[in-house]
């Protein structure tokens, strides 16, 4: 491959990482007339917000589908804005269960049991010890693995690994919306004017001099500000990002470790079989098993969620592996014929992508406070958004969305200050 230089070797803010944060971000200093580069390490934009185009023309979200909170959610005047229609179908985890007859599925019995763990894991108070949210559950209650598989969906991670304080302060208003042209589409495109160095990996953030200076695989960027965006996986590997060294965001990013989920996208030969929007779980009794979500958007398609352990177990033996666990729930489900009218279609596995180690952040049990520490400044110039640093909005597209707004007013409030500060200077000498 060849490598080309910068197209800029100066800018007031770099914005590191063009995400749902960082794209928010630049898009705020960009409406505040700040001279801004955007630099990102993939050749597109979005990160974890990815909708590709099937060989159908079917676009298909591999990361970020749902619009969670979606009566407050930003992405949604801005796919308005776009020209989407928002799809304001119920999701399909408020939508009865698919198993029926000889394969009956106590649908009813499980949501009582998934609401019970809720309840109390919601009833934490602020001023209790934290510990792992698995404390939560009954005993000895049968539904127990697949509450556990439900938080491989939503946390990436089983329930003994995240913590209780962290969960319960997640803010959920309950409404969930998508577009049928993606929502990773949406989010890139929102970033379509921005000045964006793309194929551009920042190695280093060299905080020693006047300036700061962004050394990246294609050469150094000198700016004022710089708003830091990375997965807090990355963030968490790579200790010699900042000169001299950041221990404390080390720390804080470690303990937001990003949870895995993985969606495999099946072609379905006769969608009529299923309602649309319909879902099963391939098992009711384990945390290793998957969620099937058929016909979205009335497509002929099935949409399988993997999460936590068992996506990471599969994504060893790439999309085959994940085909082959689908068809031996399925056919457990819908008997030995099904295996012939379904195939794989796409799947992204996001633990092996180098460029996020995963899906969404999850915070270990007596870490939920490393969001906060996570998104401080530094010195007035290093700004921190990306999702993992909300505290009540992480793991989803609009919680980045409102980080990376926030860093963008840090940023522009501190560059004033130190313009009033320089021409306070000039006038006195
Ligand atoms: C399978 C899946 C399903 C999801 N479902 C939903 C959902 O339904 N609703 C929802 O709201 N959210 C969902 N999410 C989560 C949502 O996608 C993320 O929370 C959000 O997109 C994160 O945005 P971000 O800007 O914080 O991070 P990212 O999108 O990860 O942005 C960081 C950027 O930094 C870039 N980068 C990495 N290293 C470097 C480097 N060294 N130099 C330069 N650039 C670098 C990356 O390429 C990336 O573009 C899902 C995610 C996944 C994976």
């Amino acid at each position: 491959m060849e490598i080309y230089g910068m197209t800029k070797s100066e800018a007031e803010v770099v914005v590191v990482g063009g995400g749902a944060a960082g794209i928010a971000a630049a898009r705020r200093l960009q409406a505040a007339g700040v001279d801004a580069l955007l630099v990102e390490a993939r050749p597109r934009l979005g990160g974890r917000a990815w909708t590709v185009v099937s060989a159908a023309g079917v676009p298909l979200d591999l990361g970020c589908g749902w619009f969670h909170s979606a009566d407050r959610n930003p992405w949604v005047a801005i796919a308005e804005a776009q020209g989407c229609a928002i799809d304001r179908t119920p999701p399909p985890w408020t939508r009865p269960w698919v198993q029926a007859g000889a394969l009956a599925f106590e649908g009813a019995a499980f949501s009582e049991a998934l609401q019970g763990f809720r309840r109390r894991a919601d009833s934490f108070a602020e001023d209790e010890a934290d510990r792992p949210v698995a404390a939560f559950l009954e005993p000895g209650n049968r539904w127990n693995g697949l509450i556990d598989a439900v938080s491989t969906y939503y946390s990436g991670a089983e329930l003994d690994l995240v913590s209780a304080r962290d969960l319960a302060r997640y803010d959920d208003d309950g409404v969930n919306w998508r577009v049928a042209e993606g929502y990773g589409r949406v989010i890139a495109a929102y970033g379509a004017d921005l000045a964006v160095e793309f194929d551009c990996k920042v190695e280093r953030i060299d905080r020693r001099g006047k300036r700061l200076r962004v050394e990246t695989t294609r050469g150094a960027i000198v700016a004022n500000a710089v708003i830091v965006t990375l997965p807090s996986n990355l963030i968490a590997e790579q200790q010699d990002l900042f000169l001299p060294a950041l221990p404390g965001k080390t720390a804080a990013a470690a303990g937001l470790p990003l949870g895995l989920a993985d969606k495999l996208f099946l072609s379905l030969a006769n969608a009529e079989e299923f309602d649309r929007e319909s879902r099963a779980f391939g098992a009711a009794n384990s945390a290793a098993t998957a969620a099937y979500q058929f016909r979205p958007f009335g497509r002929p398609m099935i949409e399988a969620y993997f999460g936590g352990a068992l996506a990471a177990e599969l994504e060893a033996g790439g999309i085959a592996a994940f085909f082959d666990f689908a068809v031996t729930e399925l056919v457990r489900l819908f008997g030995a014929g099904f295996a012939r009218r379904v195939a794989p279609l796409q799947l992204h596995g996001w633990a092996s992508d180098p460029l996020s180690r995963g899906s969404y952040s999850y915070a270990l049990p007596g870490k939920a406070d490393c969001r906060s520490a996570l998104a401080a400044p530094v010195d007035d110039r290093l700004f921190f958004a990306g999702e993992a640093c909300s505290t009540n909005d992480y793991s989803t597209a609009h919680g980045a969305f409102l980080t990376g707004v926030a860093a963008a007013d840090q940023a522009i409030a501190a560059l004033r200050r130190a313009g009033a500060h320089a021409s306070a200077e000039g006038e006195a000498s």
